[in-house]
């Protein structure tokens, strides 16, 4: 079964800046710390939110005893102005994470009120967002389902008309229709919000595609909903589903190419887990080549091995571009060291795996014994192997592995977080990237270098220099496909410091660095003409790069295999070119 995920799906700006806030208020605020109304349209996303710390206090509840001091949050939906001082008048801190996009239609009907225009609102009147826009029409505005509700309203004389910020754009010219015929002279604000009207225009366009929809979201939100009812008027089979668990394998047999969109309030990790089923349920009893070689890969990422192989493959050209003789201990260090560091550190790291990749967590937690068995016996291999290749090397990687294994264990004790909120490692921001960059460049390149009796030459750094930058370009995008379980998590990496945009600037100046170190290198004479060849692995990241901008493959485990193959590219063509030399 072929997936097509919509280019535009999942949480949009509004949502991801109020969860992000919320977050943020979890992480650094004293508690309590409410939100006004569930944060969003999610139960599953609530629920977690819930378990970190925040706590929902029901809009418009009137006995609000016993909550009186603390923060609350003011979701993306907005609230009647009147509600807010309410809060603020028990005595609590007021975050407001109203949507710019909803503050611009209160905006419009707050001024226009004022000017003795009636505010005519086009939406669900129960909908949170509604209840807030009507609060700022001073008592005088109006709410309409649909066009048959326009001949229902009273007599009026300076109307104007606006769009619950989440309705089926093109419903909207049927409204204004039936409005300009009462009122030819009514202003009309097309305030439908563009991330929404982007969702249904991709859906439609997705709909042309495929043979059956899967939209992924809370049955409670109405966004969500009408993604799925578009999907249904295109005459294409539609499945609204809160999770992976609500997919009927038996509704989707014979299908051959599905399509996934998820609402606005809708995680990446909620998408992620419905793709990863989608696959597996396409792939059920499919005995063909294509899907046995599926669930090998499938089983080669979780397990961690094929990332080893790539560890092992990069290693071959670290020892070439330094020009020292390859030995295959050499590899084999690198492929268990990597393979040891990778499964420890996700044992000891589970949280985060929950909510960035659900699949891996439920593999983990299925085979632990054996994983965790194999994690400690490829650690005990790589200290055997550099053992064996001499001591300098084993006192190396004895002092990697411990620096790795102590990347996510307690080094401060819980009661100094009065002082300091680092007590690992891996809570300096910015750690997971950098410091698995610098473990791989650091054992690759030195491994080598310190078994052949190298000099650290400028060669050697070169090579350090190259391998760091190819897995900070791979390490980094990984942290902006899983920004948001990071931010659950309370991880700082880099995209969470300086925001996905610039993150991807840094990754092209990486890729631009990358080549000018393998280029450079060569042309000072200080790598062989293998560096020239590696540029090609600069081109594969580009590539990447590319799909990753067009956000067409995310969560499948193409994307992630494809990512991870530039190591095993490097690997080959250095084989390649040792051939040709
Ligand atoms: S759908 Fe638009 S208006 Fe509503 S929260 Fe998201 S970005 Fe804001």
């Amino acid at each position: 079964m072929k997936i097509k995920l919509a280019k535009s799906s999942g949480f949009c700006m509004g949502v991801r800046r109020a969860v992000e806030m919320a977050l943020e208020a979890v992480h650094h605020r004293p508690g309590p710390i409410y939100s006004y109304g569930p944060l969003i349209h999610n139960p599953q996303a609530v629920e977690l939110l819930n378990s970190k710390g925040l706590k929902v206090i029901e809009s418009g509840r009137t006995d609000l005893d016993g909550i009186n001091r603390g923060t609350v949050i003011i979701r993306a939906h907005g609230v009647p102005p009147q509600e807010r001082r309410r809060l603020e008048t028990l005595g609590l801190e007021v975050i407001d994470a109203t949507c710019p996009r909803v503050i611009r239609v209160q905006a419009i009907i707050k001024k226009h009120t004022a000017q003795g225009y009636t505010p005519i609102i086009w939406g669900n009147p129960n909908h949170p967002e509604v209840v807030g826009l009507l609060g700022h029409a001073d008592g005088r505005g109006l709410v309409i389902g649909g066009p048959e509700d326009v001949a229902g309203l009273p007599d009026l004389d300076r109307v104007i008309l606006v769009a619950q910020t989440t309705q089926n754009q093109a419903l909207f010219e049927g409204i204004v229709e039936a409005v300009k015929a009462r009122w030819p002279e009514a202003l009309i604000f097309n305030t439908i919000c563009g991330a929404t009207q982007r969702r249904q225009d991709d859906v439609r366009g997705l709909a042309r595609q495929i043979e059956a929809m899967v939209v992924v979201g809370g049955h409670n939100s109405g966004n969500t909903t009408r993604l799925a009812s578009i999907a249904r008027d295109e005459g294409i089979r539609t499945f609204h589903v809160e999770t992976d668990e609500e997919l009927n394998p038996d509704q989707l047999a014979g299908v051959n190419t599905v399509g996934v969109t998820a609402g606005a309030s809708t995680p990446n990790w909620m998408i992620k887990q419905v793709i990863r089923e989608l696959e597996r349920i396409g792939r059920k009893g499919d005995t063909s080549f294509r899907a046995v070689a599926h669930r090998f890969l499938r089983f080669l990422l979780l397990s961690n091995l094929y990332v080893a192989l790539g560890a092992g493959a990069l290693s071959l050209a670290a020892i070439m571009l330094q020009g020292i003789p390859v030995q295959i201990e050499y590899v084999g260090v690198a492929f268990f060291y990597v393979h040891a560091m990778h499964m420890l550190n996700l044992f000891m790291d589970k949280e985060a795996s929950q909510f960035n990749d659900p699949d891996r967590a439920r593999f983990l937690e299925r085979h632990k014994t054996v994983l965790l068995g194999s994690g400690i016996l490829s650690g005990l291999i790589s200290l055997s192997l550099a053992l064996v290749i001499g001591l300098k090397v084993f006192i190396f990687l004895a002092l990697m592995s411990t620096l790795g294994l102590l990347y996510a264990v307690p080094l401060v004790p819980k009661s100094w977080s009065r002082w300091t909120r680092l007590r690992r490692l891996k809570d300096i921001p910015s750690s997971k990237t950098l410091f698995l960059s610098g473990g791989w460049a650091l054992t690759l390149s030195l491994v080598p270098a310190l078994a052949a009796d190298h000099r650290i030459d400028q060669a050697a750094v070169l090579t350090a220099l190259i391998i760091f930058l190819l897995v900070f370009i791979r390490s980094a995008l990984g942290d902006i496909i899983e920004i948001q379980g990071d931010r659950v998590v309370g991880r700082e990496t880099i995209p969470i410091i300086i925001g996905e945009q610039k993150t991807l600037s840094w990754l092209n100046a990486a890729v631009g660095f990358l080549t000018l170190a393998l280029v450079g290198g060569w042309a000072l004479l200080l790598l062989p003409s293998l560096a020239l060849v590696l540029t090609a692995c600069a081109a594969y990241a580009v590539f990447y790069l590319v799909l990753f901008r067009r956000e067409q493959i995310i969560g499948s485990t193409f994307f992630e295999a494809l990512i991870d193959a530039n190591f095993i590219l490097a690997g080959l063509l250095s084989w390649f070119w040792a051939g040709l030399v």
